[in-house]
């Protein structure tokens, strides 16, 4: 990867943002959580355990319960309340999560679902105008209108209840303590508060980041928070009733419905009734591994594995992941699976998913034999592994969002993806956190011009499509080899199925893979290449087999492990300020 390719593309995205109109941005792929240059590569290596976040603090956390005997949960859970306060523009206790862990000695797998769900008050029109017209999307993501109801903390308080070795309030005590002798703000933080629009829209949110005359908080300014960390001394106390009940809860909830410019529909019993959820990871084989990611509502571990499967199908370890010929057989294997993904994928609870048909080797055999050697087509239509009346839809996906991995000393493991949805989610700032914006995840239109029910409509209580995509891969003796995951909005799907086919087919080391220029295609008419990444030769070279290519910023945060014969290597994208960490 070319070193000037990240220093250099610090702001380019958001000098366009800043320069065009809102209406004009909502068809825009750009990430307003934006590169914010590169940090040095950074990787660990560990025989006993290790962990991998998007920022050291986070990752000391997690460091300090392992040290201590916690399990990968424990060190989870207390790195996200940490990462809640020193990267709150991603992820947080106002957010949702998906988390899968390993069990090392039942050698049981559990997808733990705390995906935000829709109020009960909303219906299939809630970003629909009297006239019919679909929202602006600029227009819901900010206030109150697409706030969910958060999962993180249902979410967490389940995955201890089953998984954890340490008493629940010490896994507070890190972040608590933070809170109260405050923290230096991040580069990265602070460059976002410059960059991200809208931030400065709420008088909570204003007084927080930015000083009294305006400007967003210096690098290195000492940020406490105390609000913070009287809502976790809460809930370590009381737990997870305190956050969903009585007075947290009703000052999200009054947050929410009274904001004065886009009041939502968030209510007590809304916040009350939420459950965290367990279901069955999404697994399937790839070579002579197994892996297995995020189950639906995420469409993260299906579309991960499609492309995988395809990829596989057109044995694609032939190919060097630089070449030609690679970017273009796996912009065409995304351009499947995204058709696939966009056509049936959306809450399981609500729509039935043909999951099955779309996970048999068979049906990505059938896919690959769509792909040319060297020609594609702009879309591929979605295959027909059952039939279905469901029809597409594509969400912009504003990417903010955290991932990170860890292996304990018994061999338990943890990828876990975490998002409050936008960079600083709907700025509401409540109770020293920020609130998601995430139901900006649903499909705004509940139909399309046949009058056919789109898949991932928003209903009352339903959990938004995702692509969040935090994967285990395990060897064929049922050890863990890898643990990968991302933020990057809907491109998730496709820097996690990249990483994990360039290391395990194309003899990548993690780190290699992980610094490798990413390939995007979203199977929308255009194929998206990491900004000086590639040569010139080889964007012509795919031009002339049909590629509209095009070159951007892509903001990935890809923290992952890999083992090796007992070592553990973790490894921090160098694209944001994260940290690797073991013993
Ligand atoms: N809200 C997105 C999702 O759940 C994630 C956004 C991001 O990565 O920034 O898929």
């Amino acid at each position: 990867m070319n070193r000037k390719m990240l220093i250099g593309s610090l702001v380019a995205s958001y000098l366009l943002m800043a320069s065009l109109s809102l209406s004009a941005l909502e068809k825009d792929d750009v990430d307003p959580e934006a590169s914010t240059g590169l940090t040095q590569h950074k990787s660990a290596t560990g025989q006993s355990f290790m962990a991998v976040s998007a920022n050291a603090l986070a990752t000391d956390a997690a460091y300090a319960m392992l040290e201590q005997g916690g399990s990968a949960v424990d060190a989870s859970i207390a790195a996200q309340l940490v990462l809640g306060l020193v990267e709150p523009q991603s992820s947080g206790i106002g957010g949702g999560a998906f988390l899968i862990s390993w069990n090392a000695e039942k050698k049981a797998l559990v997808h733990y679902d705390g995906r935000e769900t829709a109020p009960m008050e909303v219906d299939e029109n809630h970003f629909m105008s009297a006239e019919g017209k679909a929202m602006s999307f600029f227009k819901a993501i900010v206030g109150g209108y697409a706030v969910g109801v958060p999962g993180v903390v249902k979410m967490l308080e389940l995955a201890h209840e089953r998984e954890g070795k340490l008493p629940w309030k010490v896994l507070f005590e890190p972040a608590i303590e933070i809170a109260r002798e405050g923290f230096a703000v991040s580069p990265r933080l602070h460059k976002l508060l410059r960059r991200i629009p809208k931030v400065a829209e709420r008088k909570a949110i204003t007084e927080y980041f930015f000083t009294k005359d305006g400007q967003p908080l210096p690098v290195g300014h000492r940020l406490k928070n105390f609000d913070y960390a009287d809502t976790l001394e809460r809930i370590a106390k009381e737990g997870s009733d305190a956050f969903y009940k009585g007075e947290i809860a009703q000052a999200i909830v009054n947050t929410v419905r009274k904001d004065p410019k886009v009041p939502g529909k968030l209510s007590m019993s809304d916040m009350a009734s939420y459950k965290a959820l367990q279901r069955k990871p999404a697994c399937g084989p790839f070579k002579q591994y197994t892996a297995c990611g995020a189950a639906l509502p995420s469409s993260g571990g299906l579309s991960v594995l499609n492309i995988l499967g395809v990829l596989e199908a057109k044995g694609y370890e032939h190919w060097p992941a630089d070449s030609e010929q690679f970017v273009h057989l796996f912009a065409d294997a995304s351009k499947l699976a995204f058709a696939d993904r966009n056509r049936y994928m959306a809450d399981p609870d609500f729509v039935s998913v043909p999951t099955a048909a779309l996970l048999n080797p068979a049906y990505w055999k059938q896919r690959a034999d769509l792909i040319k050697n060297t020609e594609t087509v702009a879309k591929f239509p979605a295959g027909e592994p059952v039939s279905s009346a469901l029809v597409s839809s594509e969400t912009p996906a504003f990417p903010s969002t955290s991932h990170l991995s860890v292996i304990d000393a018994d061999g338990n493991a943890v990828s876990m993806t975490t998002s409050i949805e936008s960079g600083f989610g709907s700025r509401l700032f409540v109770k020293g956190f920020l609130l998601n914006n995430q139901l900006t995840d649903f499909s705004f239109t509940p139909i399309d011009e046949d009058l056919n029910n789109i898949a991932n409509r928003i209903q009352a209580g339903k959990r938004p499509r995702s692509s969040m995509s935090p994967f285990i891969v395990f060897d064929d003796q049922q050890n863990v080899k890898m643990l990968i995951g991302s933020p990057g909005g809907s491109q998730i799907i496709l820097y996690v199925a990249r990483v994990i086919a360039n290391v395990l087919g194309q003899n990548d080391s993690l780190e290699a893979a992980i610094s490798r220029p990413h390939i995007v295609a979203k199977n929308n008419g255009s194929l998206v290449l990491e900004k000086d990444g590639f040569s010139a030769e080889l964007r012509a070279q795919l031009s002339q087999w049909g590629h509209v290519v095009k070159e951007r910023d892509l903001n990935s945060g890809l923290h992952g492990i890999y083992v090796e014969k007992g070592i553990m290597t973790g490894v921090a994208d160098p694209r944001r300020e994260g940290s690797a960490r073991g013993r």
